[in-house]
């Protein structure tokens, strides 16, 4: 039943959103029916409707990145993520809607649909993991995963007033996910409270031996850990992230939620953080290099795309990926090649690698004397869909206070704070390595 009213929602609701590239009606009643068959009991998710990103491989499923590339490209086996969700009794709906390749802000670089902003269907859903974030807004399922590489899975949360986690690097398992920017990638999670989204992180963290990058950790219940108890709590505030582009409501919202952690009694004190004015640049040199390098994989040879009326094996190389890829792919390709060629590299991604690392130092001497920083998660709230397509650097700039983190490779969420002109703001609590449950339980206190 649960799953059924779910697909009965989305049904009524797919053609004003648009947040499945993909449902799978028949497979997952037959997966909800096997789970009761075996007396409902299983798993930390039994029989509860999970959307996936459709660059996360689900077996049997499409996995096109909204690229046209991977057009009936189907996944021939599951990512580790998936694999967890399906031993924990998770029912997939089906793939969701996203940026091409996961590179951009608002789900419009799709080049398949639109995803539309379920608090104001004029508005984007932010990006890339828009799908992910529409669909848990607009009630089509409880629970998504998505990916966050500069603020992915977090910006979207905050413009679709739900929740969205981004864990430690490492955490995770990125085993069948397509890589954007292997350093800086993690599957993340989206949920409508704390609980819930405490349940699904814990559901697919852990080492996996097909990911080296994972921890060896022992995977901690984040649900069974949630404390509302901050008293005590040292939080910081970066003034570096209030300056210029806030928006003076969103400025405004923050100054509120300050008041209500000292009311719970967290002490909160503004620091600087120097570097983080660097993240951006640093983001857009790192991420790009490492895409232009994991792209390289789409030849026209193994995937997808292959051009037709084809001279030679240079022809269909340049063919297939002129044909197959987008604008913002493309670019991001451009540009990574560029920083990486001989020439440019010491000047560009040598010198962002080293800033990288002051980044991280920053991060780690502040987390010895606070629990947590929190900014907004975004300058402003959801924009109108077709405002920042053209202006590439507008888009760049919504991620200004999502990218810091992936490049220190810290865990950070976004929880819903409020509103501005009925549009909803989010709030992005950080923390130190592996201290999600520190995170999740100042989200639980102040939810
Ligand atoms: N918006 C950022 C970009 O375009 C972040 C994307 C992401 O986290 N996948 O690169």
């Amino acid at each position: 039943e649960i799953v059924k009213s779910h697909l009965d929602r989305v049904d009524q609701v797919e053609d004003k959103v648009g947040a499945f590239l993909y449902v799978d009606r028949e497979e997952s009643l037959k997966s909800a029916r096997a789970f009761d068959e075996k007396g409902n009991k299983e798993g930390l998710l039994g029989g509860i409707p999970v959307g996936i990103k459709d660059n996360i491989s689900v077996k049997g499923m499409q996995n096109t990145c909204a690229s046209k590339f991977l057009e009936g490209y189907i996944a021939p086996y599951d990512a580790t993520v998936t694999t967890k969700l399906k031993e924990e009794g998770a029912v997939i709906l089906g793939k969701l809607n996203m940026d091409e390749f996961a590179m951009g802000s608002s789900t419009e670089y799709s080049a398949y649909q639109l995803t539309r902003n379920p608090h104001d269907l004029e508005r984007v859903p932010g990006g890339s993991s828009g799908g992910s974030a529409a669909s848990v807004a607009a009630m089509e399922v409880p629970l998504s995963l998505g990916t966050d590489t500069g603020g992915s899975v977090r910006q979207p949360a905050s413009f679709c007033g739900i929740l969205g986690l981004k864990p430690t690097y490492g955490n995770i398992s990125r085993y069948g996910v397509t890589a954007f920017g292997s350093t800086l990638d993690q599957v993340g999670t989206f949920a409508r409270d704390v609980k819930d989204l405490a349940l699904l992180t814990t559901a697919v963290s852990g080492h996996d031996t097909m990911d080296f990058t994972t921890n060896k950790r022992e995977t901690v219940n984040l649900y069974e850990g949630l404390n509302k108890d901050i008293r005590g709590k040292k939080i910081a505030i970066a003034k570096d992230f209030l300056g210029e582009g806030l928006d003076e409501k969103v400025r405004k919202n923050l100054m509120e939620t300050i008041e209500v952690l000292k009311d719970l009694g967290a002490t909160v004190d503004f620091i600087d953080l120097n570097l983080a004015h660097y993240s951006l640049a640093v983001y857009y040199i790192v991420s790009s290099a490492e895409a232009s390098s994991n792209l390289a994989r789409f030849d026209g040879v193994r995937y997808g795309k292959r051009a037709e009326d084809l001279l030679d094996v240079m022809d269909l190389y340049a063919k297939s990926r002129s044909e197959g890829f987008g604008p913002e792919v493309k670019r991001r390709i451009m540009l990574g090649t560029y920083v990486l060629s001989a020439g440019y590299y010491d000047a560009y991604y040598a010198k962002a690698l080293k800033v990288r690392k002051l980044i991280q130092e920053e991060y780690s001497s502040i987390f010895k004397n606070y629990d947590a920083i929190i900014s907004p998660t975004t300058p402003t709230p959801a924009f109108k869909i077709g405002d920042n397509k053209e202006d590439i650097l507008q888009m760049y700039l919504n991620d200004i206070y999502t990218v810091p983190v992936n490049i220190a490779g810290i865990p950070a969420l976004s929880m819903p704070s409020g509103h501005v002109d009925g549009l909803p703001l989010g709030l992005q609590i950080m923390g130190d390595y592996f201290k999600e449950q520190e995170i999740l339980n100042i989200a639980y206190a102040v939810e």
